[in-house]
């Protein structure tokens, strides 16, 4: 256990498996902090597009990670993202920060900063933790981890529909090759890279997308008292 008080549940998975979704309605159910730390490379990446900072420059964005204070705070809609004070849920979404995320997140430097951050907001209260490192890397003691996955063709059938609805023009095989790509981007990752904790509970969506389904499955396994 973690603590006598406070649990660690992690959410590590494959892109498209419904991993984020069921983080954050897990975290809501148990009234646990959402843990995204996702976004919190991504509220770096976006201090930096906006700083003087070059994304090549190593140690300066070595020194803004370091400087930038991340908090989040649960309200009534889900947790919130805050950048040095500023509220940046929304957008630390938009496809530039999500090009430029790797810049920082492949520097061990930041790794090392944002993962003690992660443990310091865990150690005063219960999360769950979403991210490719966060059972292997930032919480190697949870007391629950998770592994959403799914199969490959169910994930792109999934993600092929979601433009579809969107009125995205994509074929399914760029889908299919865009997830494969990022499956083995992901994996290889010269630092916090995704792999299954040893003592991980694989959980396959694969059989269904109803979430409350998939939910109750992780429910199933989680003792809060
Ligand atoms: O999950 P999300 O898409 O918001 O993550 C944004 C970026 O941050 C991704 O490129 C992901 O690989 C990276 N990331 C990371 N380590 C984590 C969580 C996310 O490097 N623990």
């Amino acid at each position: 256990m973690n603590n006598a008080t406070n649990l660690v549940i992690t959410m590590d998975g494959t892109c498209g498996s419904g991993k984020s979704t069921i983080a954050k309605r897990l975290a809501e159910r148990l009234g646990f902090i959402y843990l995204d730390t996702g976004a919190m490379y991504r509220a770096v990446t976006w201090k930096a597009l906006r700083s003087p900072v070059d994304l090549s420059d190593r140690e300066g964005l070595i020194e803004l990670a370091g400087k930038t204070e991340i908090r989040l705070r649960r309200g009534e809609e889900g947790t919130k993202v805050f950048a040095d004070g500023q509220e940046v849920t929304e957008v630390i979404r938009t496809p530039e920060v999500t090009n430029a995320v790797k810049f920082l997140a492949d520097l061990p430097e930041v790794r090392r900063h944002l993962v003690a951050e992660q443990r310091r907001i865990a150690a005063s209260r219960s999360v769950v933790a979403e991210g490719r490192d966060t059972g292997t890397v930032v919480f190697p003691q949870a007391d629950y981890k998770f592994f959403v996955d799914a199969p490959l063709e169910v994930r792109t059938e999934r993600r092929f529909r979601e433009f579809e609805k969107k009125g995205v023009k994509i074929s399914q095989g760029e889908v299919r090759d865009d997830l494969e790509k990022r499956d083995h981007a992901d994996r290889s990752r010269p630092v916090g890279a995704l792999r299954l904790a040893p003592d991980g509970i694989v959980i396959d969506t694969g059989d269904t997308e109803d979430i409350e389904t998939n939910l109750n499955k992780i429910i199933s396994y989680i003792k809060t008292t």
